[in-house]
């Protein structure tokens, strides 16, 4: 069946359900891990397996900032390769992921906190298919990104996420990817890949206890979360998009860290996944 076929199909199939996917965030770290294989990718093709197969996606890259609310609405998204100096190898990858135009209308539909707009141009940023072709290799799932506004505040975002909750009681997987410590003018070029400096590690073990703790609010006003935290997250790109995993999180969700691990000194790795217990 080729994929226009499959189009109708899936558009029929995002209705109630009588399970909750899981959410996740995912700590993409280096675009290079799109074509490695190592214990972070490894992680990746596990979620794969262990994960109920989504009738769809809903991403939210750090690599999408926008001024307003976009979601991708094309039925076959292109795949974007955005940024420079790597291998070949790199920039020949496609992730041919079908998209889903009645997930994007259904998105649209669900939030009311603010418009969210149909966008034809943008497609799969290295955010997304950096770690999805490795979750989902037969790239059988389609998928739809949701960008960032980079004008609203950490509240409105965890807010934004509270109302998309819904459509994971409709088969949707719905997964944040950013990373949680993310400094590249500090990269250690000179350590060890998996050397972390202390503040990257302070960061990330106060970010997992208040995750925890289920103390999210905390985590709106990061710049007052002290040095490490300022230095963790010097812009939050990265870190807006496991506030959107926190804000899908009901009370029946248990949490599991993944890939806890710092990279280049000054990012970490470290991911979750929730899933009702
Ligand atoms: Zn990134």
């Amino acid at each position: 069946m080729d994929n226009l076929q499959n189009l109708h199909k899936w558009s029929t199939e995002l209705k109630e359900q009588d399970y909750t996917m899981p959410a996740l965030f995912v700590g993409h770290g280096n675009p290079m891990n799109a074509i490695q294989h190592n214990q972070f990718t490894e992680a990746w093709r596990q979620l794969g397996k262990d994960i109920q197969k989504p009738a769809a996606i809903i991403c939210i890259s750090a690599h999408w900032l926008t001024k307003g609310s976009f979601v991708t609405a094309v039925e076959q998204p292109k795949t974007i390769h955005d940024f420079y100096g790597f291998p070949a190898a790199l920039n020949e990858v496609e992730y041919k992921a079908p998209g889903h135009p009645a997930l994007a209308a259904l998105t649209q539909q669900t939030i009311s906190q603010t418009h969210i707009e149909l966008d034809y141009e943008w497609g799969y940023d290295h955010g997304s298919w950096s770690v999805i072709k490795h979750i989902y290799p037969e790239a059988d799932v389609p998928m739809i990104e949701l960008s960032i506004d980079y004008h609203q505040p950490a509240s409105w975002h965890y807010a934004l996420a509270k109302e998309l909750s819904v459509l994971r009681k409709k088969g949707v997987l719905i997964i944040g990817s950013g990373n949680m410590v993310h400094n590249l003018r500090m990269v250690a070029w000179d350590k060890p890949t998996d050397y972390a400096f202390d503040w990257a590690i302070e960061a990330n073990e106060l970010f997992k206890d208040k995750i925890l703790q289920h103390r999210h609010e905390d985590l709106f006003d990061y710049a007052a979360l002290g040095k490490a935290v300022q230095l963790a997250v010097p812009t939050p790109d990265h870190y807006y998009p496991m506030l959107y995993s926190l804000g899908l999180q009901s009370n029946k969700d248990k949490i599991t860290f993944f890939n806890d691990q710092p990279v280049m000194g000054s990012l970490t790795m470290t991911s979750f996944r929730l899933e009702e217990a």
